[in-house]
């Protein structure tokens, strides 16, 4: 009987030791961050943010953009964010791409719980002083959300109200939550208490269930906490932000309403315009990047599937409109920046061919068979054996009749694969990026958009192809070589 009941107490004990460890080391975080007294936190510092999907080549890491300054305000008990960056920009972009600016450029950005906005400028016809524009911006809001929780405070917070599992790991703590029953978070405990590392995992048309690392470093005292000084996040490997924080305010006035607009905001439907270039050549507009739609002998050949599948899903369905009774074979797509790219497990399962760039096959073939659990699309319910045909820096499809040449542009630093399509017999020259025609003709480019449009001039010249159309993938309307030619030639002059 003794020993019985000395078994049973030493077991007990065993027991909760090795549960008092590990939830201790989270009650130490908790202590050092000063969970139970933050409430809002602002953080300020400067740093890097990153052009995420728009690497050089499909293994180059994102572009860097300078952050000369950034200020965070969270407000944890209403999961809450505001997020001002101001970043710089030179006359020449990094290599790779990212929308082109100049100067100094200004984003507020906001999350609150399941809406997410961004600060608009006014109207041009605004009064003085008035209020900033919100602009609905919902596909942003599980990161901004998950960036929220996965700050050191908002993890030991978000651990503590979601009956957190706690694992050893050497001296260190592993602890795992799901937020909102859908969002997987992961972070690491030292034996100091700090949160080193947490990881998380949002979905991404193109690579799925995307993992999102944020490491934290350089712990010291910000007002009696503490917090670390630099922290880096990286989206898909590469890194997204790398900031060094400066100051912190403990428990400011961080009030965020969700303006009316952004909660009452239901996303317009995907809107496919078609202009005809030429006989059986279709020119996809209507959203904020097009396509092109070619007829074939027996088949479609389609040009760029970009956004997300539901911008892919009305492409490929205007096409087969457009062009009735023929299967679309044919996928090409122009480079493998996210934006144009959004579409291409649509494509996949569509049953086309993939035709790409021999720099972005192994990318698409993981592309092919990335787990999608978070948001599952068409590809991932049908699991399609997946065609990927590259070619080189010049390729050519044809069905004996109608010819279509691909180039890679040369001497590009937008990125490395950018095939352009040209239809010899049509002179019709598709092309993204590097040339969008301004609203108003003859009005100056940026001057970081001027050498990508003098690039795209300097390879039809080398290419010697006979061009009388160019249908860009942004903007609003074809153009010609001669207001390519020039708009290459004179940057704005401010
Ligand atoms: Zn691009």
């Amino acid at each position: 009987m003794r020993s019985y009941i000395a078994l049973a107490v030493f077991g007990f004990v065993v027991m909760t030791s090795g549960l008092s460890a590990q939830q201790g080391a989270l009650q130490t975080a908790a202590d050092k961050l000063g969970v139970a007294k933050v409430k809002t936190l602002q953080v300020t510092g400067s740093g890097a943010n990153f052009s995420v999907g728009q690497n050089y080549t499909s293994t180059d890491p994102w572009p860097r953009v300078e952050v000369k300054n950034f200020t965070a305000s969270i407000n944890y008990d209403t999961g809450s964010m505001r997020l001002e960056l101001l970043r710089t920009m030179g006359a020449v972009m990094p290599k790779g791409g990212g929308a082109p600016f100049y100067g100094e450029q200004r984003q507020v950005q906001f999350v609150s719980g399941n809406f997410a906005w961004n600060q608009a400028a006014p109207p041009p016809n605004a009064a003085a002083g008035a209020a900033p524009m919100a602009a609905p911006a919902p596909d942003a809001a599980p990161e901004r959300m998950l960036a929220l929780w996965a700050t050191p405070i908002g993890f030991v917070k978000g651990a503590m109200a979601n009956k957190a599992t706690t694992k050893a790991n050497g001296g260190k703590t592993d602890v795992s939550f799901t937020v909102g029953g859908k969002y997987k978070m992961e972070g690491t405990i030292n034996a100091q208490g700090q949160v080193e590392k947490v990881r998380t995992w949002f979905d991404q048309s193109i690579v799925g269930d995307m993992l999102v690392e944020t490491t934290y470093s350089g712990y010291k005292d910000f007002s009696g906490l503490q917090l670390p000084s630099h922290m880096v996040q990286t989206q898909d490997g590469y890194p997204a932000y790398d900031l060094t924080i400066s100051a912190v305010t403990v428990n400011p006035a961080v009030d965020i309403e969700v303006p009316q607009n952004v909660r009452n905001f239901q996303p317009a439907a995907v809107r496919i315009e078609s202009q005809k270039l030429a006989d059986g050549v279709y020119y996809l507009t209507g959203g904020t990047h097009h396509s092109l739609a070619i007829e074939m002998a027996d088949h479609i050949v389609v040009v760029d599937t970009p956004n997300n599948e539901a911008r892919a899903s009305a492409v490929l369905a205007k096409a087969k409109e457009l062009i009735p009774n023929k299967p679309i074979r044919f996928v090409v797509t122009s480079h493998h920046h996210w934006d144009h790219l959004g579409g291409i497990r649509t494509a996949m399962d569509e049953g086309a061919t993939i035709v790409t760039h021999q720099s972005n096959k192994a990318f698409l073939e993981r592309v092919a068979k990335t787990p999608h659990t978070i948001a599952p699309d068409r590809l991932a319910s049908s699991k399609k054996a997946v065609k990927i045909q590259t070619v080189g820096d010049d390729g050519r499809l044809t069905d004996g009749k109608r010819v279509i040449e691909l180039h890679r542009l040369q001497g590009y630093d937008h990125t490395g694969d950018m095939m352009v399509v040209y239809l010899p017999a049509e002179k019709i020259l598709g092309e993204p990026d590097a040339f969008t025609p301004p609203g108003q003709a003859g009005a100056p480019l940026i001057p970081p958009a001027v050498p990508s449009a003098k690039a795209l001039n300097d390879n039809i010249k080398r290419l010697k192809l006979n061009v009388e159309t160019i249908a860009p993938f942004h903007g609003n309307r074809t153009t010609t070589v001669a207001e390519l030619e020039k708009a290459a030639a004179s940057p704005a002059t401010n």
